[in-house]
């Protein structure tokens, strides 16, 4: 871990405690001021930060066009990054790294469950989305773990188009880590901003680790394919980095 990623899971966590790694991958590359060197005191808090893209607003045209992705990040991302902040000013979860946040909350935490969540998709988001020249294969023990699972990558493929597809209204579609059984990866769809993370929220077989998700919020498409979100899901999972997804396993 470099020292501008932990200052800033530092400032993140409050109190100092280190976050989990998937949290750490995620969470760690936004811009906080960095500590000036020799600094006794520790600065404010900053809260969660919107983290930067890996890529320009424009690297993944045709697929999903530069226009979608600035107010996507700008607006979507950033609101949800701005309302959870907020959502923690005095709260008792103030300080927790996202991951258990996400975990201990229940269905009435409105705030925390709409915005926590909307932070940790879209950064999961942007993380496994690649422009074609870095696009890539399952590979490796990913690739074993699909083969195991799905019987082959384009059986995972037509998984993850079927569950995004079949998500009534808005939602995400997932590629999980089954957390008790690692060589397990599934399938799943969530509501609204809801994730497989959220253990007092979502029902006990759609839980375990996100390592891959896709938006399938109109806000994701609408201005390039308006209702064809299949024609959507297809084009985006052609620009995911695989090695990305791989590196969110444990
Ligand atoms: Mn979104």
């Amino acid at each position: 871990m470099d020292k501008r990623t932990f200052i800033k899971l530092s400032s993140l966590a409050g109190a100092g405690v280190v976050a989990m790694p998937l949290v750490s991958s995620l969470i760690g590359c936004g811009n906080a001021p960095e500590t000036p060197e020799g600094a006794t005191e520790d600065p404010p808090s900053p809260g969660f930060q919107l983290p930067e893209l890996g890529f320009a607003f424009e690297a993944l045209e045709p697929v999903i066009d530069s226009k979608t992705m600035r107010i996507h990040h700008g607006k979507h991302h950033a609101g949800y990054v701005r309302k959870l902040n907020a959502a923690l000013e005095g709260h008792a979860m103030e300080g927790k790294p996202l991951e258990d946040l996400l975990a201990a909350i229940g269905p009435d935490d409105t705030g925390l469950r709409n915005n926590g969540g909307g932070h940790f998709n879209h950064a999961l988001f942007w993380k496994v989305l690649t422009p074609p020249s870095e696009s890539s294969r399952p590979s490796g023990v990913l690739a074993d773990r699909i083969t195991a699972s799905f019987g082959s990558q384009e059986s995972l493929l037509d998984a993850m188009t079927q569950a995004a597809g079949s998500r009534f209204g808005s939602g995400w579609a997932w590629l999980v880590q089954d957390e008790n059984q690692p060589d397990r990866l599934f399938v799943c769809s969530t509501a609204n901003q809801d994730n497989p993370l959220m253990k007092g929220i979502v029902d006990a077989d759609l839980q375990g680790r996100p390592i891959l998700g896709i938006d399938v919020w109109e806000h994701a498409y609408y201005l390039n394919y308006q209702n064809r979100r299949t024609d959507y899901v297809s084009a985006v999972l052609d620009r995911i980095n695989w090695s990305e997804v791989s590196a969110l396993m444990v």
